[in-house]
């Protein structure tokens, strides 16, 4: 709500705020009827195995084309479907658009997909989740959700609980941003994740400062000895790959490899693949 302060017995608004709120109300407003029409789309990025430089799968990336303001990012309006609780149709919605795209493809590539700490307060996301495997025909173990630790912290025991559950079903489960977080080391050991995918924002430090790099290094020695295979995300220079492959890091993602976009840009599955290796050969 609005900053409200007395002064003889008046209050006001700041300009500033209203105009804020107005605009995050808008978009909450365009957001909602943005649902079911094509302004929401899937980008995907692959994910390659260092050491073969085969692909493994795709993460699933929301896109929004606002009719009148074009695209928006998705850091700018997935709080705004948070806080407003769309984000539990927004969701439903990738995970299904995720879901059947995967089960398109000849390779039975993986398919990642975000999910939001809101989508866990849902009754039932597990059936959510369950039903769009379901109803595309996906083996469940191409699915990989990734969660990011705030998550385990805000409401742990429930969340591990759902994310257990998911597990048993086949579903797999990654830490997303790992390291951003102020507690990541307690939730590593709190849960049995399939994957750590370290934040970019290491990444983007090796061959810049000497700290980030041992950082990275740190997180594929404590992935390896805890069982959790390591990806690094946000590659986007030879420096950096050459630098994961020396600490055998197992998978990358990243602008070098291969940028988020439409399916049909990656037309056959091999495409990616071949983009890669023809990189390494370079
Ligand atoms: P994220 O899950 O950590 O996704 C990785 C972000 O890094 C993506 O930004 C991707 O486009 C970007 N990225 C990938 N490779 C590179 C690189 O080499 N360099 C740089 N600079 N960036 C790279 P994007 O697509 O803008 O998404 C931002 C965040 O929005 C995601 O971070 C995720 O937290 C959230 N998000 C996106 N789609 C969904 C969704 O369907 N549901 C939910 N709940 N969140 C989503
Ligand atoms: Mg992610
Ligand atoms: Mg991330
Ligand atoms: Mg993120």
């Amino acid at each position: 709500r609005a900053k409200r302060q007395s002064k003889g017995g008046f209050a006001f608004f700041e300009p500033a705020m209203e105009t804020e709120a107005r605009a995050r109300h808008e978009l909450a407003r365009d957001l909602k009827a943005a649902i079911g029409t094509s302004q929401l789309l899937l980008h995907y990025q692959p994910q390659f195995a260092v050491a073969t430089g085969e692909i493994l799968g795709f993460e699933a990336l929301l896109r929004w084309n606002h009719p009148l303001r074009g695209p928006i990012s998705p850091a700018q309006f997935i709080p705004i479907a948070e806080e407003t609780g769309l984000i539990l149709p927004v969701g439903e919605w990738v995970l299904r658009a995720a879901c059947e795209e995967a089960a398109r493809w000849e390779k039975p590539l993986g398919i990642a997909v975000n999910l939001s700490i809101a989508q866990f307060k849902q009754e039932g996301l597990p059936a959510v989740v369950m039903e769009a495997i379901r109803d595309a025909r996906l083996d469940p173990s191409r699915l990989e959700i990734e969660v990011t630790e705030s998550l385990l912290l805000q409401n742990t025991s429930r969340a591990q609980d759902l994310l257990l559950t998911l597990k048993r079903e086949g579903v797999r489960v990654a830490i997303d941003d790992f390291g951003t977080g102020y507690s990541s080391l307690l939730t590593l050991q709190s849960f049995p994740f399939d994957r750590i995918k370290i934040d970019r924002s290491f990444v983007g430090q090796i061959g810049v400062t000497p700290k980030g790099a041992a950082i990275v290094q740190a997180i594929i020695a404590l992935g390896s000895s805890l069982g959790m295979p390591v990806i690094a995300e946000g590659i986007e220079t030879e420096e950096q790959l050459a630098f994961l492959r020396k600490y055998d890091c197992a998978e990358i993602q990243g602008y070098l490899c291969g940028r988020p976009q439409p399916i049909v840009e990656y037309r056959t599955l091999t495409d990616a693949d071949f983009a890669f290796h023809s990189r390494r050969r370079a």
